[in-house]
């Protein structure tokens, strides 16, 4: 990952400019892509970062207790999820999702491939985490242990699914690329990703402005989300690797699981943080200004 630590052009509209100050913090600054909107953390990744993700064989699965805790409520958002994209897809004149051919990219526990088997889709997917694809596996799932690379044909899904994925990659760009390669003419790409034109984004640009050199408040750190996506970037992925922009709406993360990760936080101020995240979870919701959004890209 170390050829990778530092972007010295823009990694979706390949802008050859090292990116611009957006936030400086002591360890870490963000930059921000003058001509698409997309943010990053420079650097994107760090040696220490390593023990708070899932990257690499071996590792336990990030938060695996908690994310198992809310099972049942995941998969009722999965739920709501696919029968938005059902009626997108719908309006735009296509057939149900039944019997689709599915590849979710990071599939974790496999708990959207368990709602996916429900609604008849016929879905497989992979995982770089050794312990997630050992569960999916024994759930009955198709999973493969690796990324979206060539080991997929051309043109061989209806849909490829990434849920918060994106925003993990040393090269999202290199995800469209083969996403765009895997999906048949017609077929779908559904996104799920952190999103810069939402409540929590605006009010961590704030405070960071207030406190200054707190990037972490923009949700951004090496090797954690190390990217952040704008409605402009989405349009450039668009321009860049053949997809037509279908559907974007905010969606909020699920409280349950925002509260049980930060419940892990030790800091001398995680309650007032806690106290201060679940106020902005309500104004968010209220404002339909929810911090991520659900993407629905075609690929024409
Ligand atoms: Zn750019």
């Amino acid at each position: 990952l170390s050829e990778h630590t530092h972007q010295q052009s823009c990694d979706i509209c390949g802008l050859d400019y090292p990116g611009k100050l957006y936030a400086q913090g002591r360890s870490y600054s963000v930059l921000r892509c003058v001509r698409c909107g997309l943010i990053w953390t420079d650097p994107l990744f760090t040696e220490v970062s390593s023990d708070t993700v899932s990257f690499g064989m071996g590792m336990p699965y990030y938060a695996e207790a908690v994310y198992k805790h809310e099972a049942p409520r995941q998969k009722d958002r999965f739920r709501r999820q696919l029968r938005w994209i059902s009626d997108v897809l719908a309006r735009d004149g296509h057939s149900g999702l039944s019997g689709a051919r599915a590849l979710e990219v990071g599939t974790g526990l496999g708990f959207f491939l368990d709602v996916c088997r429900e609604l008849e889709i016929r879905a497989e997917g992979c995982d770089i985490n050794e312990t997630a694809v050992r569960y999916a596996m024994q759930t009955g799932h198709d999973v493969r242990l690796g990324t979206l690379d060539s080991s997929y044909d051309d043109e061989a899904y209806d849909l490829v699914v990434a849920l918060n994925l994106i925003e993990h990659l040393p090269h999202p760009g290199a995800f469209f690329q083969e996403a765009g390669r895997v999906i048949r003419s017609g077929g779908c790409l559904v996104l799920e990703t952190p999103i810069q034109e939402s409540f929590f984004h605006r009010s961590g640009l704030l405070a960071n402005r207030f406190f200054g050199r707190s990037p972490r408040l923009l949700g951004l750190n090496p090797g954690g989300h190390c990217y952040k996506f704008s409605k402009r970037t989405f349009r450039t992925v668009c321009d860049e690797f053949g997809f037509r922009l279908l559907a974007l709406r905010n969606v909020a993360s699920p409280y349950h699981e925002l509260m049980g990760k930060l419940a892990r936080l030790r800091h001398i101020y995680s309650g007032l943080f806690r106290s201060a995240v679940a106020v902005m979870w309500g104004a968010a919701a209220v404002t339909r200004q929810g911090n991520r959004c659900l993407v629905v890209l075609q690929k024409p």
